[in-house]
């Protein structure tokens, strides 16, 4: 009976072991039926290796299987974009906070196409090591369709827009006009004739301006980012703030001393502060104070139920406040439409705060206002905070900006900018070979590889233009250093390359200082 004892419990094992593994492989085909079925891309990042991931996640990126995907390098997958954006998760975890990543950015599929992607991350432990999971969706239909409403609003109001940018337009360029006359009349007075220039070239730098916000408008900028300390672009600011605004109106700052650096673009920034200014100008007729403050704050979920706009984390703030008009929820709720004015015509087109707006999301922040009629307004801007290694915060340096001799290649097509160029490089000491389009610029390249430390190019020129010299010379040659040069991108698509790889770039027209230190810190890099 013993044996028959033993038999039995053996087999009862068996059959308990057979249900187990029938257990465990129903709950295993559950979780991938729900892996597998879900619209979003899953995934595992380890060591910097895709350690798993669903076939939409493969798809997505334009593999055919996610077999396709295992094991391969996760700067071969992802954009730079995002990986900065989880380079820091981990270091989080190590001091024992799991935080999550909710980020808005782009992915480019293996064919080069770039997508629109909204991406979650977090920390788990995978195989007992901590791993990086997130959850990534498409969402380049949404924002095309937000992208056409914008479109069709705008055809709109087309025609509000001509009386008000003509208007300025007009008026600057009577006084370049008006200057030039002048001037010409007393060529020979050296004082009177540079007095005159400066006035010339502060109008055309005002012209450029209103250029720019056009531009910012219509999203044909390309934005320039880098890290920045907001304190120093106010401080940078102030002085050109101070005369917009004008004698009557204080400006006042309270900048927090120990500020996180941002991501940001210089002129996009200036161009959003000159704005909210001027218009708290506007709301204080008789005079009064303006106050510029920073601050480091962290959104929570609390902040963003009672501020639907807000996104949670860190951000840098920049609150600006005025004593002025104020104004009621009504107006409040529409002020950021294009072409919604209060001022009469001449005076507003509607477009500043539209403007704000838009370079702000272009930033991954966002604006929260808070006004009270006859009591004033505040408007804060909200940037993330950059989330890269502290020791690339760089102190604001004052130094005089440097030539050097190398050999750069000029590669642009207009024969005015050429010469105005090549004359501020070798002021500067370099060495320049031009060119008029990329397939001149390809044989000098070919000729002088060994010499050419900077290639500065045009992005639309005859034959063949920037974004495709650039592709040619960098498969000759990765490290070759560009530099883009532009009044506004046609090609949607390289100016998302510009954006996405981060490429470096000069919006026109430009100063001469601008120019050289712009070269100086790319050869230096
Ligand atoms: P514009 O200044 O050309 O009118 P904006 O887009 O800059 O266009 O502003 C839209 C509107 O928002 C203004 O016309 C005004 O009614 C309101 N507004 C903006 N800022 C303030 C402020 N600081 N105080 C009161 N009202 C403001
Ligand atoms: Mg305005």
């Amino acid at each position: 009976w013993y044996k028959a004892e033993l038999f039995n419990k053996a087999q009862q094992e068996i059959a308990e072991r057979t249900h187990a593994e029938e257990a465990l492989r129903i709950s295993e085909e559950k979780y991938r039926t729900i892996i597998e079925s879900t619209l979003d891309g899953i995934f595992i990042i380890q060591n910097d290796k895709i350690e798993f991931c669903n076939q939409r996640f493969a798809n997505l990126f334009g593999y055919q299987t996610a077999d396709d995907v295992y094991g391969r390098r996760i700067d071969g997958i992802f954009t730079a974009e995002y990986l900065k954006k989880i380079s820091n998760l981990l270091v989080f975890y190590d001091s024992g906070v799991n935080k999550t990543d909710q980020t808005v950015c782009k992915m480019q599929t293996i064919d080069g196409d770039i997508f629109d992607t909204e991406v979650q991350s977090n920390i788990i432990i995978y195989n007992g090591l901590p791993a990086i999971q997130g959850v990534i969706r498409d969402i380049s239909e949404k924002i095309n369709l937000a992208e056409q409403l914008r479109q069709s609003q705008k055809i709109e109001s087309i025609g509000h827009l001509a009386g008000g940018i003509a208007h300025d337009f007009n008026n600057m360029l009577g006084g370049i006009i008006g200057f030039s006359e002048l001037t010409l009349k007393h060529v020979f007075e050296p004082e009177y004739v540079s007095n005159n220039l400066r006035k010339i070239i502060r109008k055309c730098d005002d012209t450029a301006q209103l250029v720019q916000q056009l531009l910012a408008f219509s999203r044909k900028q390309v934005l320039d980012i880098q890290p920045l300390n907001l304190n120093s672009t106010i401080e940078g600011s102030l002085k050109f703030l101070q005369k917009v605004i004008g004698a009557s109106i204080d400006i006042s700052h309270d900048l927090t001393s120990d500020i996180s650096t941002i991501q940001g673009d210089l002129i996009a920034l200036d161009q959003s502060i000159t704005n909210v200014c001027i218009n708290a100008r506007d709301a204080m007729p008789d005079g009064g104070i303006i106050e510029l403050q920073t601050r480091n704050v962290t959104i929570d979920n609390l902040y963003c139920r009672n501020h639907p706009e807000a996104i949670p984390g860190d951000f840098v703030r920049l609150k600006i406040t005025d004593d002025g008009i104020g104004m009621d929820e009504e107006t409040m709720n529409v002020i950021f439409e294009p072409f919604f004015t209060t001022k009469e015509t001449g005076k507003g087109t509607g477009l500043g705060l539209s403007m704000v707006y838009g370079l702000v999301k272009q930033h991954n922040g966002f604006i929260v206002c808070e006004s009270e009629v006859g009591k004033g307004t505040s408007i804060s801007l909200f940037f993330p905070v950059r989330i890269d290694k502290i020791s690339e915060i760089e102190p604001a340096k004052i130094t005089a900006i440097s030539g050097g001799s190398e050999t750069i290649l000029l590669v642009e097509d207009e024969k005015d900018l050429v010469l105005i160029l090549q004359t501020i490089l070798e002021e500067y000491g370099y060495r320049i070979l031009k060119a008029e389009n990329g397939v001149e610029a390809l044989k000098i390249y070919d000729k002088n590889r060994k010499d050419i430390k900077l290639i500065i190019s045009d992005v639309v020129m005859p034959k063949m233009g920037g974004a495709r010299l650039y592709n040619v010379i960098h498969t000759k040659n990765p490290d070759a250093k560009f530099l883009f040069i532009t009044g506004y991108m046609l090609d949607e698509s390289f100016k998302l390359k510009i954006e996405v790889k981060q490429l470096d770039l000069l919006n026109k027209p430009f100063r001469k200082e601008t120019v050289a230190k712009k070269v100086r810190e790319i050869l230096d890099r």
